[in-house]
């Protein structure tokens, strides 16, 4: 029986381990322990997952969120060392590029235990990003390196990365949406929202670039409000935006603002509206899984496939245009394509992690 270590922190990590868990689970020579950071801590950013995509509870739960940077990853690495050392895994898995992904690589790294990065060779080209700094050092450590498209393989490859360490297994969001999107439909979600099929907008905004820029945030708050004089428009509203609204002396009037959804509810909602408007890596996607149109709220995107389909436009919060960004894609379409595997990503991942 080998021992899989599973660190995770924040909200799109649990949705990526469900599937995963699920898959190691079902090889019956997997035992897996999982341990949550608590990057992400509140009922609707964490337990809410776990509850509806039926993810067991952590085994360790480290309790370290907020602060700077420094602080939390620091708190991570200090928590984390002497928790694998009792541990012992045969090896460390990560996901995507959180503080929580960097403090696990690192970690693992210098105890000398094998690291595996699901979502490895996702690229946006700016280092201005600390999501950027994450996975450029989660995949400079690992020695496994799971990539979701043709895009990120290239790039693994470019960056001079072992072809023999890199495995293509597409996308475990995808593998998400199909496990999940029944249940979701199910929901009433929509009845409970207010608002009728292919008849409202659904934005998500809680990157740092967005969030932490006033000037970037007004443009957006303004576009949305602009958005849903024509159309109603959701927000679930991310702490961190909440916080830096306030300090910008910020506040929608028009849009519904709702607390962070759960996953059913998000797919639901997703699912079935007009166009997306978001700065979420993991919202963009989904909007391709459903053929919703998107228009992603930054200056460039990793998901560079879904633009090149044209399920997906850019347009940069420090310009203007935006609420018609937004209009205008309501009723396009893109061609069609599978950039993300077909749905069977995590039982790959598993049988390899097996191996
Ligand atoms: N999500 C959710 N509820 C929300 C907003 C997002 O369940 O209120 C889900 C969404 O469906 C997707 C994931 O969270 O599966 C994306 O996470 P997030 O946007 O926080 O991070 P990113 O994907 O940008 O790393």
């Amino acid at each position: 029986m080998k021992t899989i270590a599973t660190i995770v922190g924040a909200r799109p990590q649990f949705i990526k381990v469900a599937p995963v868990s699920r898959a190691l689970a079902a090889t019956g020579a997997i035992r897996e322990v999982l341990i949550h950071t608590g990057q992400h801590f509140d009922a609707d950013m964490s337990d809410v997952f776990f509850e509806e995509l039926g993810i067991a509870k952590p085994d360790h739960h480290l309790a370290i969120h907020g602060g700077g940077h420094g602080a939390m990853t620091g708190a991570m690495l200090q928590k984390l060392e002497p928790l694998l050392e009792e541990v012992k895994p045969d090896r460390v898995l990560i996901y995507g590029d959180t503080n929580s992904t960097l403090a696990g690589a690192l970690t693992a790294a210098k105890l000398h235990i094998p690291v595996a990065h699901v979502e490895a060779g996702l690229r946006s080209f700016n280092r201005a990003m600390p999501e950027e700094i994450n996975r450029i050092v989660a995949d400079q450590l690992s020695d496994l390196l799971f990539s979701s498209t043709d895009t990120a393989t290239a790039n693994l490859k470019r960056e001079g990365v072992d072809e023999a360490r890199i495995f293509q297994v597409g996308d475990v969001m995808y593998d998400a949406a199909l496990q999940f999107s029944e249940r979701a439909r199910q929901q009433n979600s929509l009845q409970r929202f207010g608002v009728e099929p292919g008849n409202y907008a659904l934005a998500t905004i809680h990157r740092a670039e967005n969030t932490d820029d006033p000037a970037r945030l007004r443009n957006i708050v303004e576009a949305l409000e602009e958005v849903a004089q024509t159309l109603p428009v959701i927000l679930p509203l991310h702490p961190r935006t909440a916080g830096r609204m306030k300090t910008a002396g910020l506040a929608f009037s028009n849009v519904r603002t709702t607390t962070p959804l759960g996953y059913l509810d998000m797919v639901a909602l997703e699912s079935q509206a007009a166009v997306i408007a978001t700065d979420s890596g993991g919202v963009q996607k989904e909007a391709f899984f459903y053929k919703v149109p998107c228009v992603t709220l930054r200056d460039e995107t990793e998901w560079v496939e879904l633009v090149e389909l044209g399920w997906n436009r850019l347009a940069s919060p420090s310009g203007g245009g935006l609420a018609q960004a937004v209009l205008q894609a309501i009723g396009s379409k893109g061609s069609s394509g599978q950039p993300y595997g077909d749905g069977r990503s995590a039982s790959t991942i598993a049988e390899i992690l097996g191996r």
